[in-house]
């Protein structure tokens, strides 16, 4: 397919980690782009070509709306959705503030399903799309200190697949992509400095996580195959991350 042809893609928490590199890999295979995040100095340093950026947060719908709809006047519908933006705040549930718990939440499982409804009338219309969500091993099985991030995350398992039973009579594909440990600035905003260093420790003892890279790649792995096709889901982390 020649690029100009090629359909929107939209990618939030495109300022940092697997966003950026999801970013760059989009636009090197030819798609142009959307990027939405609130440091939106990042998003204009990656420098990409055919690619509108704007300030967003996911927790705000109205926003979220307006920058997707500005930019599907100038690049025509969005075909992908990449729901990346996330949080993650490590903590003991008789210790974390709820406030941290509601951040994790409302980013995490309300900017999900926002995304969605945003762009998942226009999908089922053209009959044609896709909504791909980072959600996490963390998704699939516990860690200690995660329970609040863990209950985030299988939230995005469930309401990923169950979307996907809805819409997949009308050739719309939803997708869960879950990676294990990944170098990125994820760790970073977690208060406790002790679950941060035993965190880093347990990375180090894998022999380092994964790159932003390798996940970026699995998700356009994930895109690019037919619309007839469907990958339900992929996991993936370090080989020698053993949990
Ligand atoms: P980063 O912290 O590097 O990136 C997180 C991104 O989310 C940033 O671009 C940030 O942008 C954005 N974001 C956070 N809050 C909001 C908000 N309210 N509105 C809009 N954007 C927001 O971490 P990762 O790249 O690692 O994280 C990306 C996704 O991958 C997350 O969903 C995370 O849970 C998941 N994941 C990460 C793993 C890891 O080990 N790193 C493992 C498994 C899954 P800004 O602050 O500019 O708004």
């Amino acid at each position: 397919m020649p690029a100009e042809t090629k359909p929107l893609v939209v990618i939030t928490g495109a300022s940092s980690g697997i966003g950026a590199a999801t970013a760059s890999a989009f636009s090197q295979a030819g798609y142009p782009l959307l990027l939405l995040a609130r440091r939106v100095d990042r998003l204009k340093e990656l420098a990409l070509p055919r690619t509108m950026i704007a300030k967003a947060d996911v927790t705000d719908a109205n926003g979220f709306e307006a920058a997707v709809r500005d930019a599907e006047k100038e690049l025509g519908p969005a075909d992908c959705l990449v729901n990346n933006a996330g949080v993650m705040l490590l903590g003991k549930a008789h210790e974390q503030s709820p406030e941290e718990w509601r951040q994790m939440l409302d980013v995490n499982v309300m900017g999900v399903l926002t995304g969605t409804r945003i762009v998942l009338k226009g999908m089922l219309e053209r009959n044609h799309g896709t909504i791909i969500n980072v959600s996490s091993v963390a998704g699939r099985k516990t860690f200690a200190n995660h329970s609040a991030y863990c209950g985030t995350k299988f939230a995005v398992h469930a309401i990923t697949e169950n979307i996907r039973e809805e819409v997949s009579s009308a050739n719309v594909r939803c997708v869960t992509i879950a990676p294990g440990a990944v170098e990125t600035e994820l760790l970073s905003h977690t208060t406790s400095d002790s679950i941060k260093s035993g965190y880093e420790k347990w990375k180090q003892g894998m022999g380092g996580a994964l790159r932003a890279e390798d996940v970026a790649s699995a998700i356009l792995y994930a895109y690019r195959q037919p619309q007839g096709v469907c990958i339900r889901e992929i996991v993936l982390a370090a080989t020698k991350q053993g949990a």
